[in-house]
């Protein structure tokens, strides 16, 4: 699905989409300006405002959110915006096709000497993918010629023939860019230098082979002679780097954190990709890699690719995933960690990576009809993604904890628990504002020919000229009820098949057509109907809301005789606005009924959910040799996404259980 085949038209999420582009975008485009990586380009920033390495990907990622957008509705404000920033970018392409302008204005005599660290193909890959948006947003081709060239330039570079360097990415993206311009242009170069990029990585991990390892030890030498004070600390801290296991580095973290930023896993460079059985190392790398992967096993009808992606989805789904979809568990190394750790107050879950989780799923929605995909969308968009950002579109969280303790994260020197307008390294927000102006290409979905429909979101979708023959308007109360209405506007075809997703929390949807309800086919997750669809039929879904308790594997340690809640799609939470300080002292009865609350936070009209349960009665010793006493409470449940916006404190998914 393109981002223009489809039309978030009314409701939450087009309320969602218009905060999005009036405030956030805006909001993030101030904090670059503000923080010199505009003015950076073109050489006009102080002393004070030292570039860093992949400002360059921030810009690209928040103006790609753009160029969704105006593919949606013209925009000449941000066109303006845009325009004037891709000039500043390609006026730095040098004549060879090279355009990454830290390193030809700052290092130039280093380029693709550390692609380990340095992040130069990630900026790369951020900028194919933003100017193929821009390209087909505005017909104007001058970033995407830019970029080609580039590419152009690092074909002639990278690969296996003698004197090229055998290389590839320490950050993973540019794979999954290069595989979007092929689809762009059809022109085969993108998919090789894809398909070269993923099918070399990991390779020769025997000894010193190995390409980082090679490299590292090439820039130890060089390193003798280099004092690395001189550089400002965020490029001192991709220049001098922690020990290794194979003891080709300097230290200048410590061990632990040598250990942990610094093994093979970390950049997915263990063994090749193919072979790969559980998703190790840094998150975001991870979860791109694992996407372009899914691409490249459907556009090179690779079964054994195929089979491994789903062995990193099974890992990841069973095993080392959050209730949120978030997912990269521990905040040193922002990595997978192992299975079953997922803890609550220290979950890292980097909005990047869920973001990246999304792709990864929508890939594998293109090859295979299978309702999980679409379930972890819809988990993804409506908990931890709504989370990200503050209701009034300004902040946007970094990582998403499950459990907040104010005075805990401010002990351990982690962000804190309130949404930042700026983060110092901004990979997230303006990811999180692409993410949101191209949520309308998740919606639908086509398989085997026919119209898959995904999400319950308020939008239409017009493929009167494809052979579905169908345009149909979706009419849908999500979050807040569990009923979606989808006419049919036009239809000029026979009989078609439309598949309905059953969302794996409610078995029981019910569906009627025309007022008389329907029986379907199960086919992986959806309901399969087979009609003569007509001009004026109505589908009605029907969904149970009733709010019900979730519990984990008992090998999750953290979660043990603890329960959290759903209604419908949205996960909910404790906070202590509602509820009072330490949240730990409540335990819900899962026995009791649940009453329901119109109820709202800020302007932000919700349900609220009253459990019934208990609290431990407050002691002044630290421990007692009695069981304590519980005394009878209610406890108030606010959706996630919520939490935080009445200033820092205490908040809790997973709440005891009786
Ligand atoms: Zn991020």
């Amino acid at each position: 699905m393109n981002v223009t085949d489809t039309k978030i038209n009314h409701g939450f999420w087009k309320s969602r989409k218009e905060l999005n582009k009036n405030t956030s975008l805006y909001a993030v485009l101030k904090s670059f300006e503000d923080s010199g990586r505009i003015r950076a380009l073109t050489g006009e920033n102080t002393n004070q405002e030292k570039p860093h390495i992949f400002w360059e990907s921030d810009l690209a990622k928040l103006m790609e959110g753009a160029f969704f957008s105006m593919q949606q509705e013209k925009d000449k404000k941000l066109e303006k915006i845009c325009d004037s920033i891709i000039d500043k970018i390609i006026g730095n392409q040098e004549d060879d096709g090279y355009l990454n302008y830290f390193f030809s204005k700052h290092e130039p005599d280093n380029k693709f000497s550390n692609l380990r660290d340095r992040h130069e193909l990630y900026c790369a890959g951020h900028m194919l993918e933003s100017s193929i948006e821009h390209h087909k947003a505005t017909g104007n081709s001058k970033f995407f010629d830019a970029m080609e060239k580039y590419v152009d330039h690092i074909i002639s570079k990278f690969g296996i023939d003698e004197g090229k360097i055998r290389g590839y990415p320490g950050h993973q993206e540019i794979e999954l860019a290069l595989v979007k311009a092929y689809e762009h242009t059809n022109n085969k170069k993108f998919l090789d230098l894809a398909n070269y990029f993923i099918d070399e990585r990991g390779t020769n991990t025997e000894g010193t082979d190995h390409y980082f390892i090679k490299e590292r030890k090439i820039l130890k030498e060089k390193e003798k002679d280099f004092d690395p004070s001189i550089l400002p600390s965020w490029i001192r801290d991709f220049v001098n780097f922690g020990p290794d296991p194979h003891g080709t580095t300097s230290s200048s973290h410590g061990d632990l954190q040598g250990k942990v930023f610094r093994d093979l896993q970390y950049w997915q460079s263990h063994e090749r990709p193919i072979d790969q059985k559980t998703a190790e190392g840094h998150s975001v790398r991870a979860l791109y890699m694992f996407t372009a992967m899914a691409d490249l096993a459907r556009l090179n009808n690779n079964t054994h690719l195929l089979n491994t992606c789903k062995t990193l989805w099974r890992n990841i789904l069973d095993k080392r995933m959050y209730v949120h979809c978030g997912v990269g568990s521990a905040h040193i190394g922002e990595r997978f960690s192992f299975d079953y750790d997922l803890p609550n107050d220290m979950a890292y879950a980097e909005t990047c990576a869920t973001i990246a989780l999304i792709y990864f799923a929508n890939r594998l929605s293109k090859i295979e009809l299978n309702s999980e995909y679409a379930d972890i969308i819809e988990n993804s968009l409506y908990n931890l993604l709504l989370a990200s950002t503050s209701l009034d579109g300004k902040g946007f969280f970094y990582d998403n904890y499950l459990e907040c303790d104010p005075g805990y994260l401010h002990y351990q020197q982690r962000r804190h628990g309130i949404r930042d307008e700026y983060h110092i390294c901004s990979c997230c927000p303006p990811n999180i504002t692409r993410l949101f102006a191209s949520m309308d290409m998740y919606i639908y979905n086509i398989f085997d020919n026919s119209l898959v429909i995904d999400q319950y979101i308020s939008s239409e979708i017009d493929l009167t000229k494809s052979s579905q023959g169908l345009k149909i308007d979706q009419k849908s109360d999500f979050p807040h009820k569990g009923y979606s209405k989808i006419e049919i506007i036009e239809s000029n075809s026979n009989a078609s098949v439309i598949y309905f997703r059953i969302p794996s929390w409610d078995k029981n949807m019910i569906i009627k057509l025309n007022g008389a309800k329907v029986d379907y086919e199960l086919v992986n997750g959806y309901a399969k109907i087979n009609n003569n669809w007509k001009k004026d039929d109505v589908i009605e879904l029907s969904f149970d809301f009733t709010p019900r308790f979730i519990r984990t594997n008992p090998n999750v340690r953290f979660n043990v005789r603890r329960a959290c809640i759903f209604r419908g799609p949205i996960l909910y939470c404790l906070e202590e606005k509602d509820n009072g300080k330490y949240l730990n002292k409540f335990v819900v009865d899962s026995n009791k009924t649940i009453e329901e609350v119109e109820d709202q936070i800020n302007s932000e009209k919700i349900i609220s959910l009253n459990a019934k349960g208990y609290k431990f009665e407050d002691t002044s010793t630290l421990y007692l040799h009695d069981k304590p006493n519980l005394t009878e409470t209610n406890l108030k449940y606010i959706p996630y996404y919520c939490w935080s916006n009445r200033g820092e404190n205490e908040m809790l998914v997973w709440v005891n259980e009786n």
